[in-house]
């Protein structure tokens, strides 16, 4: 193998950056010429390419977002669209492709393998951490020290004023943002989409808390679960006495510097596709199970099912009674 390619695709995260640095960087130390492809699987249609050197990877470790860029295609689901791919990449002699993505980005990844034996290998980047192949994906931590900041924050003045709070936060069908930031913030309530919650008992919860005296109650909402609106409205149903706001955290979770964490598994897992791809591997997801770095097939990858964190949940009711 003389020449890969690496792109980013699906939405951004954190780590992205110090990713596509540990593949450059990686690649070229073992004598490979890499290849940047912009804009995901659009960019690779286009042909959009660039030829990545050791220092078009040098100050970038630091830095949020991606700087090859991300983008949905739809037409990379379409059997035409991943054969145009596959020609830009045979036309330009790329014979390895790392994808750094979600799920989706993977499902795209394996079909252009097996249609055109194109050498494919899978790197989880997302905030959401909804990915059942790895205990972490890249950006999950920087997102949820992001909320974390801001639910100190708004615990501040909360507090001061005695109000109570709805902080909704990022992770899609995944509460695990939720999960994580609820329990570091001290949050009096998480609220996830992989547990149904009963209004009678977080009204009961809330009351008992104001019953001691607590002088704020934060409730941690993913996204996943309803609109902080809409729970603010239930909540002002049931409560008219108390003074509850709402809080959307929206996009500020995508982006920022990636905390330590992010940056060393981002070169580790980017290290990891290159060398893969050196020993002729193909449709291989990376991931880091239990502190170990493992790959599967993507196959089996995509088949496995997420499990939430039981133990962290009950952890995080005993911790705010
Ligand atoms: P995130 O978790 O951040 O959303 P993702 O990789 O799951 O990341 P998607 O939008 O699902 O994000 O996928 C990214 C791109 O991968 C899509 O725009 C599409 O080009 C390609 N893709 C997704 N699903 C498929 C599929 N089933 N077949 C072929 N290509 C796919």
């Amino acid at each position: 193998m003389k020449k890969i390619a690496v792109l980013t695709s699906g939405g951004d995260a954190p780590g992205m950056n110090a990713c596509i640095r540990a593949v450059v960087r990686t690649g070229i130390f073992n004598g490979l010429e890499v290849i940047g492809i912009m804009r995901g699987y659009s960019g690779l249609i286009n042909g959009e390419l660039k030829e990545m050197t050791l220092s078009s990877v040098a100050d970038i470790i630091q830095r949020g977002g991606t700087i090859l860029r991300t983008a949905r295609c739809p037409e990379f689901t379409k059997p035409e669209g991943r054969a145009i791919a596959a020609k830009v990449l045979k036309d330009n002699g790329i014979e390895g492709l790392v994808v750094i993505g979600g799920d989706g980005s993977f499902r795209g990844a394996q079909l252009l393998s097996q249609e055109h034996g194109v050498n494919t290998i899978g790197i989880p980047g997302t905030i959401d951490n909804d990915i059942a192949s790895t205990d972490y994906s890249i950006g999950f931590f920087t997102a949820v020290n992001t909320a974390l900041d801001a639910i100190n924050k708004i615990r501040d003045t909360m507090t001061s004023h005695e109000r109570g709070s709805i902080i909704e936060v990022m992770g899609r069908h995944c509460g695990n943002i939720a999960l994580y930031a609820g329990i570091a913030g001290g949050a009096e309530i998480i609220l996830v989409p992989e547990i149904p919650f009963d209004m009678d008992d977080l009204v009961d919860r809330i009351r008992e808390g104001q019953a001691r005296g607590k002088l704020h109650n934060i409730i941690v909402l993913a996204e996943g679960v309803c609109s902080a609106y809409e729970l603010l409205d239930r909540i002002k149903e049931r409560l008219p006495e108390l003074d509850f706001r709402a809080t959307i955290l929206g996009h500020i979770q995508r982006g920022g510097s990636p905390t330590a964490f992010d940056r060393v598994l981002a070169s580790q897992m980017g290290a990891r596709a290159v060398e893969l791809l050196l020993q002729g591997k193909t449709c291989r997801v990376i991931g880091m199970k239990k502190n170990k770095l493992v790959d599967f097939d993507v196959d089996e990858a995509l088949a496995m099912e997420r499990e939430f964190d039981m133990d962290m949940y009950n952890l995080s009711k005993i911790l705010s009674i």
